[in-house]
């Protein structure tokens, strides 16, 4: 072996592949039992393909990075529907049109309609921060409105806070649209796997230079010593790529970096249909935020279908949870820049990923940092 990766989800995948085709040789040790991190994906007993750790769609703007995707897999152009129900209403999300026809009596819905094409015009979308200052007093009430039956209740749930003291300000990016538009992204390449997220992932590792291990725990193997990585306690000179959060790398000497976790509820009904798209989201419910059904996410055969329910959770080391959204405060950012400090003293280590940067990535971010990742020959 001549260069360690740490990690076999997205980044660490990638990032060995490239090392591999520049003729290192490269172990992957992997902690999990299975390959892909937290885009893989299996077919369960009932035959639906599911995502174990939530639902993920490939998605990006940047053609190099569809054509890196399109070398180990066959990808289909897939546009994610998504949707929310509350007081018994489906309307789909982001919110359009439909929104304002379903929970509006027609002839205030045809008002509000005109008045914001009127106010955007030229502009299919805007944040709903945007639309919850608006000088019109009805179109600010549609934002507040939002804000209050869905965002806010959402949220809470999602970060484990009261509503009330969820602040509009962090829809910052979430868009209204201002016609009958449909579909979650707005990216050019929006693709789903003709296979599975699981075989790009075996294609991608099948190189003679890349040998996978799973079950491997890394951090009883790695122990540090001053600036110096050990190896079962011998020092170790090889380049090592670390996709694994921070704190565990350093024994959480300064404290634990703040994760919100998921546990999946995961259910089978025998009805054709459970609800109207692949991806709902139930704000008003209470423990959940959003229902996944695997069927649609692309459409597969099959009697009854599959579907997970989602609750968010904290996140307990130790405790079966996994980390996956970093909660990003001052005190977090200010914990991982001393963590962050640790590692670039450490001269043969590359911290990259989602979970040693500390940063929420959608896979477009995490392939696009792999790609760049470089070890000293
Ligand atoms: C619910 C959810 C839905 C998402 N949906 C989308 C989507 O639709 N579209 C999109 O673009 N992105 C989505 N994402 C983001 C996507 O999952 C990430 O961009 C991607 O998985 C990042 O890959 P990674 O390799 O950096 O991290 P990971 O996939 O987490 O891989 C890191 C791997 O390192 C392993 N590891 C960590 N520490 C150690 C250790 N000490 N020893 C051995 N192994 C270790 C872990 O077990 C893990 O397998 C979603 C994320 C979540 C949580």
């Amino acid at each position: 072996m001549d260069c360690l990766v740490v990690g076999c989800g997205l980044t660490g995948a990638v990032t060995a592949r490239n090392l591999a085709e520049k003729g290192r040789k490269v172990t992957i040790w992997e902690r999990r039992e299975h390959i892909g991190g937290n885009m893989f994906d299996y077919v369960d007993e009932h035959g639906f393909l599911v995502q174990k750790y939530g639902p993920h769609t490939f998605h990006t703007k940047k053609k190099e990075l569809y054509d890196y995707m399109c070398r180990f897999e066959r990808w289909k152009p897939y546009k994610l529907i998504c949707g929310a129900v509350w007081g018994g209403k489906y309307t789909p999300t982001p919110f359009n049109f439909t929104t304002i026809d379903v929970f509006y009596p027609h002839e205030q819905a045809e008002k509000l309609k005109r008045k914001l094409t009127e106010e955007f015009v030229g502009r299919p979308t805007a944040t709903v921060t945007e639309v919850l200052k608006h000088q019109d007093s009805d179109i600010r009430e549609y934002a507040e409105f939002l804000f209050r039956n869905d965002y806010a209740p959402y949220t809470a749930k999602q970060w484990g806070i009261p509503t009330g003291e969820i602040d509009s300000s962090v829809l910052s990016r979430v868009p209204l649209r201002f016609s009958y538009d449909k579909g979650y992204f707005d990216d050019t390449y929006e693709i789903m796997p003709e296979n599975s997220f699981t075989s790009f992932f075996k294609n991608l590792l099948d190189h003679p230079n890349i040998t996978v291990e799973l079950g491997i725990e890394a951090l009883k193997r790695l122990s540090l010593e001053k600036n110096r990585l050990l190896l079962d306690n011998a020092p170790l000179e090889i380049p090592i790529v670390y996709t694994g959060a921070l704190d565990e790398l350093f024994g959480c000497r300064f404290g634990r970096l703040p994760y919100r976790s998921l546990h999946f509820e995961w259910k089978y009904t025998q009805k054709e249909s459970f609800q109207p798209a692949p991806v709902v989201a139930y704000p008003q419910e209470i423990g959940f935020t959003r229902i996944t059904e695997y069927k649609k996410l692309p459409l597969q055969n099959g009697l009854g279908s599959s579907y997970a329910v989602e609750y968010p959770i904290p996140y307990i080391e130790g405790e079966a949870t996994e980390p996956y959204y970093p909660v990003l405060t001052e005190h977090s950012q200010r914990l991982y820049a001393c963590y962050r400090t640790l590692a670039e003293q450490i001269p043969n280590l590359i911290c990259c990923g989602r979970l040693a940067d500390f940063k929420y990535y959608n896979m477009d971010q995490a392939l696009e940092n792999a790609l760049r990742v470089k070890v000293q020959s």
